[in-house]
């Protein structure tokens, strides 16, 4: 394994400088911007280029073969819905190192499905899950331990242990989303965590930066969000899944979130884009949006006592 001390640029004071900064590896020094490097640890801005580019040179951040990127994405991890038809849609369920965003209007489910990915992350990998643990990050206060209680129930995990290993955060600002992000990544590094639920990741945006004037900071603070977002999904091998509320068209409100506007090193991963509309009763139906690598296709799920099921 490459040590920082190994780095172009790093001796052993401005290491620890790093480490206390929190930047413990090779991987996520290769994915600072500058600024942040110049303002953790009081580097100079040549000094900190440096450092980042030594750090993607020995975490292989520039080309790799088509042949690695298969490899890597092999070790891609899904979670499955509990719909086999959502999951079908979506290549077998959300994928670990990349952010799923699903949208839609209130009450289309999309809480609901945040709720049934914390449950199933925790299954056996042999059951849809990842046997791992998940964090949700709540802003509109519609996290649900009993809800969490039903479902685990009907697939047969005991309650308690599944509400343990869910970390619940509630958000009432945007820079408190932003930290707790970042708390996120101290949970992640510990090793088990294989979801981060963001629910909804727009809600406090919208709120806190409204009318024109604001529009432009409110994409480049979201921008941010979300890059540090994709940063936790690929340095921890886990998914990430945000919700979006929506009225009407999203893209009239909104450009494509996720899609930061500065673009970041970490544009490989793939995106999933789940649009979510209410039908008959308790049924949903939902369409996949712009993925790079799947069809445009349409499921038919229902939201049930136990969870999110196909339909009868
Ligand atoms: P949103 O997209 O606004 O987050 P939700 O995920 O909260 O929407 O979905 C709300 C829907 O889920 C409601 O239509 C509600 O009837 C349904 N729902 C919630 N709990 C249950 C349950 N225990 N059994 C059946 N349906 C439920
Ligand atoms: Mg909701």
């Amino acid at each position: 394994m490459v040590e920082l001390e190994d780095l172009d640029g790093v001796g052993p004071t401005t290491a620890e400088k790093l480490r206390e900064a929190g930047y413990d590896s090779v991987e996520s020094l290769a994915v600072a911007t500058t600024g942040e490097l110049m303002e953790a640890a009081e580097l100079g801005m040549r000094v900190a280029v440096r450092v980042i580019n030594s750090a993607r040179d020995a975490a292989k951040m520039g080309y790799e073969t088509a042949t690695e990127v298969l490899e890597r994405r092999k070790h891609i991890g899904r979670i499955r819905t509990g719909s086999a038809s959502l999951d079908r849609i979506i290549g077998g369920g959300i994928e670990t190192q990349a952010l799923s965003e699903v949208f839609g209007e209130f009450g289309s489910g999309k809480s609901q499905l945040a709720h049934q990915l914390c449950v199933n992350a925790q299954l056996p990998p042999e059951e849809g899950g990842l046997g791992g643990k998940a964090i949700y990050i709540d802003t509109e206060n519609t996290f649900r331990p009993e809800r969490i209680e039903q479902m685990a129930r009907a697939v047969g995990l005991e309650p308690g242990r599944v509400l343990d290993n869910i970390y619940v955060a509630r958000a009432c600002t945007t820079d408190h989303q932003v930290l707790l992000a970042g708390k996120a990544a101290d949970l992640a590094k510990q090793g088990d965590v294989r979801l981060i639920v963001v629910d909804s990741l727009t809600s406090l945006f919208r709120t806190e930066f409204c009318g024109r004037g604001a529009l432009a900071e409110r994409q480049q603070r979201l921008a941010r969000h979300l890059a540090e977002l994709h940063k936790l999904a690929e340095l921890h091998d886990l998914a990430v899944f945000v919700t979006n509320q929506v009225q009407a068209r999203p893209d009239v409100f909104f450009g494509d979130p996720t899609r930061p506007v500065g673009g970041h090193v970490l544009g490989h991963s793939a995106t999933a884009r789940i649009y979510l509309r209410k039908s008959k009763a308790n049924t949903r139906v939902a369409n996949l949006v712009d993925h790079p690598g799947l069809p445009p296709e349409s499921a038919t799920f229902q939201i049930v006592e136990a969870g999110i099921r196909d339909p009868d």
